[in-house]
């Protein structure tokens, strides 16, 4: 049988099935319990090590949860307004909508393929003059691994005084200037999906400010119920905590990230090499002038029809003859049917990337051999 090569499978390290039979041994086949305290500390130790300041971690149920509890801590609700990239996957977007509040798209500048920071200031500066209102908060995304430009996100939110939640569900382990993404706005969401750097089979994480906030966090990801001897709610809360068998998954995911990591970045430079000087691909490399270290969780490729003789579909059709799995780039927001009425400001670079460009595959078991293979088909 042919093997297939595939975009970006999980690798487990052995470990996590010690903590798994941990928890089963001692009956804590249950949400919370130490897994998710161990997973927790785990993650503050490895984050705090280029965080630049406190972080405290709750694992969460999903990335998607992640960014939910973070817009909930920040109070969006209905009649407000969310900036948020248009350029992601729509679990980015997603939970504005759930707190009935409106996302409003802002496109990307072409060296990151993330939010462009002098267009969020005109949007902000828009919808000021449009609505009266300054937006409730800014969602930056890290794509593919790729850091956003935090310095000056940061600066503009600043001078706004918008809270910024940064989606760095697909950037643990990514540095901006020495420090981790998911450290520089107030809130972080990190994703241990099935396909990303690390997996608890499914479960995200939140980075959290200080200690109250966190607690705060966990209070809302438990039903929001009252320290009272019975069941007292005032707040409407969610289920969304990590349950303690995923966090088994996840402390022993912990001691092969940096391993994956390193993997992803050698894959990276493997197609950075193997592809320069061909014609009409480009592979995504950022050039920014501030210390930029991607995780290259997916490696990208950009393909120019005319010089290359092929588009992406072409080339993805010939990679999925040979058992190669590719995947187009995440389609922008603002082009997306069910976000159609939501403000956008937009600059074309998102769009012409995603009528361009391809994810290659970039996880811990793609072998330097499959590089090869697929670059071949690339050249051919
Ligand atoms: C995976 C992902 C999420 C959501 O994470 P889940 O754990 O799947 O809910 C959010 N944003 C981006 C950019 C992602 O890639």
């Amino acid at each position: 049988m042919m093997k297939r090569i595939l975009l970006s499978l999980a690798h487990m390290s052995g470990k996590e099935e010690e903590f798994i039979r941990e928890a089963f041994d001692s009956n804590w086949v249950v949400p919370l319990g130490p897994n998710v305290d161990g997973f927790e500390r785990d993650l503050e130790a490895w984050i705090g090590k280029k965080a630049g300041r406190e972080v405290h971690v709750v694992a969460l149920s999903s990335g998607t949860a992640a960014i939910h509890l973070a817009l909930v801590m920040l109070g969006v609700g209905p009649g407000d307004e969310v900036i948020c990239q248009s350029f992601t996957f729509a679990a980015s977007a997603n939970p504005v909508c759930y707190q009935g509040a409106t996302p409003v798209f802002v496109d990307s500048e072409p060296d990151t393929w993330n939010i462009d920071p002098q267009l969020l200031e005109t949007a902000i500066e828009d919808r000021l003059r449009k609505t009266g209102k300054l937006p409730k908060a800014i969602i930056p995304v890290h794509l593919y691994g790729t850091p956003a430009r935090m310095n000056e996100v940061m600066d503009v939110a600043n001078r706004y005084g918008i809270p910024v939640v940064e989606d760095a569900a697909e950037a643990i382990g990514s540095e901006y200037g020495g420090r981790y993404c998911g450290t520089f706005g107030q809130y972080g969401a990190l994703s241990f999906n099935g396909n990303k750097m690390i997996t608890t089979s499914g479960g995200g994480a939140l980075i959290c400010p200080d200690e109250a906030s966190a607690a705060r966090v966990k209070f809302y990801a438990t039903q929001a119920r009252e320290a009272f001897p019975y069941y007292q709610h005032e707040k409407i809360g969610y289920n969304y905590r990590l349950s303690n068998i995923s966090a088994g998954i996840g402390r022993g995911q912990m001691f092969v990230l940096d391993e994956h990591i390193a993997r992803r970045r050698a894959i990276h430079g493997l197609y950075v090499e193997k592809l320069k000087n061909t014609p009409g691909i480009t592979v995504m490399q950022p050039r920014s002038t501030v210390d930029l270290c991607p995780n290259y969780w997916l490696s990208t490729i950009l393909v120019e029809p005319e010089q290359a003789g092929f588009t992406y579909q072409d080339l993805s059709a010939r990679l999925a003859e040979a058992g190669i799995e590719s995947r187009p780039l995440w389609k922008p927001m603002h082009l997306q049917p069910v976000f159609r009425n939501a403000p956008a400001y937009v600059n074309g670079v998102s769009e012409s990337r995603f009528m361009q460009g391809i994810c290659l595959p970039s996880g811990p078991l793609v072998t330097d051999d499959d590089v090869d293979k697929i670059v071949e088909i690339i050249k051919k």
